[in-house]
């Protein structure tokens, strides 16, 4: 089922979705369904499943020379989310992005997911690959989110790269697109970034998934200045508990968001890891509660290795 009918069905009710990472290449399907068992009671709307491109790294030689390889750490979304439609008859959102796509492979991707059942698909550009300084579309790829969720569009219409197909199947996919309650790191201004995330809704995403923020009172912003810019579509908040000191910079330089000051406070009198979790926990309770009463349509949370913590939170929350 689609994202947007799960909303639409709530009539007005608060859902749960929670977001997984594939797990590392040798660890095996396994390990991600110990993640999610925990969270499975809570009986998520969808599940959403990240993507993560190749990475180029230099391995040493026995000589000492270095040899340049591509990795991919976390492969298999698209079947990892059919692993989990299966072992747990839930619905799934894939991540597709722009980066290390070319077109056509990105059109097979989609048929794949077609083939395999799944409704959804979040459109992302993805970030710039380790080994480049800004983002850069592969040869024959897209270069922004927007151009992406315009191919998905044309094979929801049966449009597909080759034109002379006739009597084509449409696909039927929902389409998210994600949105920066404290502005993407690359926009110029706020307004810019409005711009363009009005041009993904007006292309046809159905819905917006925010970047992380432990403000509550930025994501209402953000959801007035959306409003106020014609923007009409659900706009989901993105949460995720703080559970190490390391966090206090580390979340700030990869995702370019602020943590509030009494927020830094209470983590700095922390004396261990153990103390900050606890911290966290009680942080993320706060802004779901303050969320959930606000009326958002649903709380997505960024599990991230941590679904002991979200459970808890989720648990005190129903
Ligand atoms: P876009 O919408 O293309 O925007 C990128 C930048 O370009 C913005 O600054 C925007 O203002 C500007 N812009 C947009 N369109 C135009 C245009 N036509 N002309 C000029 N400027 C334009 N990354 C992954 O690799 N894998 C994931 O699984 C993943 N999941 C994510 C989930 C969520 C909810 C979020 C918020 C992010 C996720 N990301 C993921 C990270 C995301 O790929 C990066 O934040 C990326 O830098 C931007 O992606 P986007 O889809 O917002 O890009």
């Amino acid at each position: 089922m689609k994202v947007i009918d799960h909303i639409n069905q709530a009539n007005g009710k608060t859902l749960i979705s929670f977001e997984v990472l594939p797990p590392l290449k040798g660890k095996g399907i396994g390990a991600l369904y110990s993640h999610l068992d925990p969270l499975m009671e809570f009986r998520p709307a969808y599940i959403n499943v990240t993507y993560h491109r190749s990475e180029h790294v230099f391995k040493k030689r026995g000589d000492s020379t270095f040899e340049k390889v591509i990795i991919r750490k976390r492969p298999g979304t698209e079947s990892i989310c059919a692993a989990i439609m299966n072992k747990y008859d839930v619905d799934t959102v894939p991540h597709l992005i722009c980066g290390g796509f070319s077109v056509n492979e990105t059109e097979d991707a989609l048929l794949n997911l077609q083939y395999l059942g799944i409704d959804n698909v979040l459109v992302l550009r993805g970030d710039a690959a380790k080994n480049e300084t800004a983002f850069e579309a592969e040869p024959g790829g897209h270069r922004y989110a927007s151009d992406l969720l315009r191919q998905v569009m044309n094979l929801n219409s049966g449009i597909y790269l080759e034109e002379d197909l006739k009597a084509t199947s449409r696909t039927t996919f929902c389409i998210g697109v994600a949105g920066y309650p404290e502005k993407h790191f690359e926009a110029p201004n706020m307004e810019s970034d409005l711009r363009y995330l009005k041009m993904k809704v007006e292309g046809g995403a159905d819905y917006i998934v925010t970047q992380m923020f432990f403000d509550n009172s930025k994501y209402y912003a953000f959801v007035k200045a959306c409003r106020d810019a014609g923007i009409t579509v659900p706009i989901i908040p993105g949460i995720k508990p703080v559970y190490s000191k390391k966090q206090l910079t580390v979340l700030p330089k990869t995702f370019h968001i602020d943590l509030p000051t009494d927020l830094s406070n209470e983590i700095l009198k922390c004396r261990t890891d153990e103390e900050v979790e606890q911290v966290g926990a009680e942080w993320l309770l706060h802004q779901s509660r303050d969320l959930k009463k606000n009326g958002v349509p649903v709380l997505h949370y960024y599990t991230l290795g941590k679904p002991h913590i979200v459970a808890n939170v989720v648990k005190q929350l129903c």
